[in-house]
């Protein structure tokens, strides 16, 4: 079958589907590290996405996968570790943190390994013959699955020097301008923002110095860390997730600000939706 989408939601139905015995061939405009998955911070919190109840289980689900992979194998190979963290809304937890780029490479050896492709193509319309094909788009389903309800949330974050932090922090207080702090094995990640209908991925150095002050505010630590990077990713927001099968097509993308933290489950439901007749 295929799978069009490299993002985390790409290639963790990619590993399921694989593991689960079909064959399975990703293809993908953006390549795993091009895409906003890469830009994601990324600490697993249920952030912008929706329908509550499937996004809770979603999460329970990812949670304890992420939980498996961080308790078995070297963190500097698959990049996720549970840290222990503050959010100022619903006070002190743990949570899974996930370094994107190294994970997102991790990910792509598994699909590899297990037996599938992974392949650079800009599609125009998805595949209209032959097997299953499950469309892990993203935003880009505005255009692939002919929905209009997918919209870009731009979300701009600053990548910080590592100043030896090992704990995460969350401020979601406000709608727009959400404030985090998430450590990453060699670099921080601070945010950010959350502009609606926004599909300029320029940084602005403005919104950055912003983020740098309101990260320290959080952390004080942060105050004089080093500016590695400016980064803006589009995340595919949609008013909730569509995972549903329509004929050959399964349907799984619009996973707002939550693509990493619903991963698992989600590709847990793909799979069982391709197991349909
Ligand atoms: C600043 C920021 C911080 C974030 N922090 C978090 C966080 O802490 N936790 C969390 O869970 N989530 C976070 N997110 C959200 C998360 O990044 C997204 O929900 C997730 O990346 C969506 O994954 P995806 O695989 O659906 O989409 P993408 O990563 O966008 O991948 C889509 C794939 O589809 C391909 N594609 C699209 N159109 C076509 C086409 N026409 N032909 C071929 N291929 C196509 C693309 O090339 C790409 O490979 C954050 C996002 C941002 C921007």
């Amino acid at each position: 079958m295929i799978v069009v989408g490299a993002g985390v939601v790409g290639l963790t139905c990619a590993v399921r589907l694989l593991e689960a015995g079909h064959r399975v061939d990703v293809v993908a405009r953006d390549l795993p590290l091009e895409t906003t998955s890469a830009v994601a911070a990324a600490i697993v919190h249920p952030y912008r996405a929706g329908p509550v109840d499937l996004v809770e289980r979603w999460t329970a689900r990812s949670t304890a996968v992420f939980a498996e992979v961080a308790g078995g194998g070297d963190s500097d190979e698959h990049g996720v570790r549970v840290l222990p963290g503050t959010d100022l809304v619903r006070g002190d937890s743990t949570a899974p943190v996930v370094d994107m780029p190294r994970y997102l490479s991790w990910l792509a050896r598994r699909v590899e390994a297990l037996g599938g492709t992974l392949t650079r193509l800009n599609l125009s319309a998805l595949p209209s013959h032959g097997d299953v094909v499950v469309n892990c788009s993203g935003l880009g389903a505005r255009l692939l699955g002919e929905d209009r309800t997918v919209l870009p949330v731009a979300g701009q974050v600053v990548v910080l020097e590592q100043v030896g932090l090992e704990r995460w922090a969350l401020d979601d207080r406000t709608a727009t301008s959400p404030t985090y702090v998430v450590p990453r094995l060699d670099e921080v990640v601070v945010g950010g923002t959350a502009d609606d209908g926004e599909w300029n991925r320029t940084p602005s150095p403005q919104v950055a110095a912003d983020i740098v002050r309101r990260a320290a505010l959080l952390v004080p630590a942060l105050a004089h860390a080093r500016v590695l990077r400016h980064k803006v990713g589009l995340r595919p927001g949609r008013p909730v997730v569509r995972l549903e099968r329509v004929g050959r097509v399964v349907h799984c993308y619009g996973h707002g600000g939550a693509g990493v933290t619903l991963s698992w489950g989600c590709a847990d439901d793909v799979a069982a939706l391709v197991a349909q007749a």
